[in-house]
């Protein structure tokens, strides 16, 4: 029996649009990926990005800090005791996921760790092939799988990857390599200006290689590294290099200037990149339609229905503009109820 929905991905999307579904009595599945070296190294192991990060400070509900007194501050004299039970501080990343993911399985959600690396949407039932050999039919699908972290593409990159070079500073960043030593960090949005400020804590300094000469990141991230005295912004510049040894791995990087100045080096132990993301869209084999770059099109405004009736897109994968926590949650809940009553217009 084909299966009422298949939810693939497990980041706030994902599992929103189980909570939904589930909710909804569509018994969904969610294939939330597989814990395995090669996700590690493309930043597609399960819960998504949010994993990856530190606190989270802008998911409604959540404040950073401590929750407690937020409560406390924000309920009136009869619901004080409602702050009593949250003694902690606000949430990590790693923790809102892992509290999604339960709340998804609370409501009876199936959950597979395994990728899916196959579809066929040609005709319905879709069917899919995970990389553990499962083989799965669905009535409907919601694509929730997201996007993973950039790289410079430079040859020397790749071959210190796991070795100095790193797309996440949470996950990396505490390694002994990294202490008390410079490190560098590319990019000047908001994620680079986070994984900066995260590691000024291990680093000695943390410069911060940006190839324009103002940040993208929104304000209050921008000043954060501005003030922050173990970052030093180098502006225009790019690495073209990475030098390292068999012994050491990464031991350094060339900066190119971007406005016509002369190539410098600096001695780092590590490099993060964060320049951006790309969509995990490969194992769909093209059979949606997606935007130039690679983003799954909604193709109804204002709703997540793909190219392909009865697939659904949320989240990161067919969000090239928002791209925050809370509108990939909010799309999640968008995509089930898309879902739902699509089945239910099918009869299903
Ligand atoms: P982003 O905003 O797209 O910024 C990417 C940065 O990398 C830009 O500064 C870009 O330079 C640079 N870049 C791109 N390709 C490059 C290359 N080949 N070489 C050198 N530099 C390159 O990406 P993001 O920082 O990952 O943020 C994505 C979204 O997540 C944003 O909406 C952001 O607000 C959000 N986010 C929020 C938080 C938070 O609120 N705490 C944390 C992380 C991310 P240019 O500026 O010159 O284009």
């Amino acid at each position: 029996m084909p299966e009422h929905v298949v939810i693939i991905g497990s980041g706030p999307a994902g599992w929103t649009a189980a909570v939904y579904a589930a909710r909804a009595n569509l018994n969904p599945i969610v294939f939330e990926g597989a814990v395995s070296e090669d996700n590690r190294l493309n930043g597609t192991l399960p819960l998504g990005q949010l994993a990856l990060t530190t606190e989270v400070e802008n998911f409604p509900g959540w404040p950073a800090g401590d929750l407690s007194a937020y409560l406390k501050s924000a309920l009136d004299e009869e619901h004080q005791w409602l702050a009593d039970i949250h003694q902690k501080e606000g949430c990590s990343g790693p923790e809102l996921m892992h509290l999604m993911r339960q709340q998804a399985k609370n409501f009876g959600t199936k959950i597979i760790t395994d990728d899916i690396t196959e579809v066929d949407f040609s005709s319905r039932p879709f069917k899919m092939k995970s990389a553990g050999g499962e083989e799965i039919e669905a009535h409907s699908v919601i694509i929730a799988t997201g996007a993973s972290a950039n790289y410079l593409g430079l040859e020397s990159e790749e071959r210190y990857k796991n070795n100095g070079v790193s797309a996440c500073a949470v996950c990396d960043g505490a390694l002994p390599r990294f202490r008390n030593s410079p490190l560098v960090v590319v990019g000047g949005g908001d994620s680079a200006v986070e994984e900066a400020d995260y590691l000024s804590k291990y680093a000695s300094t943390v410069y911060l290689i940006h190839r324009r000469d103002e940040l993208r990141a929104s304000k209050i991230m921008a000043d954060r590294a501005k003030n922050n005295p173990k970052i030093d912004i180098q502006w225009n510049t790019q690495v073209d290099e990475v030098f390292g040894d068999e012994t050491n791995g990464l031991t350094g990087v060339r900066l190119k200037s971007t406005v016509g100045e002369s190539d410098r080096e600096l001695d780092a132990s590590g490099m993060f990149v964060a320049i951006g993301h790309t969509p995990n869209t490969k194992f769909l084999g093209g059979q949606v339609e997606m935007n130039d770059k690679g983003y799954i099109t909604w193709t109804v405004p204002f709703r997540t229905n793909t190219s392909v009736e009865g697939v659904f897109a949320a989240g990161d994968v067919s969000d090239d503009y928002y791209r925050q926590a809370c509108t990939a949650a909010g799309t999640g809940c968008m995509a089930a109820l898309d879902a739902e009553r699509w089945l239910a217009a099918q009869g299903l």
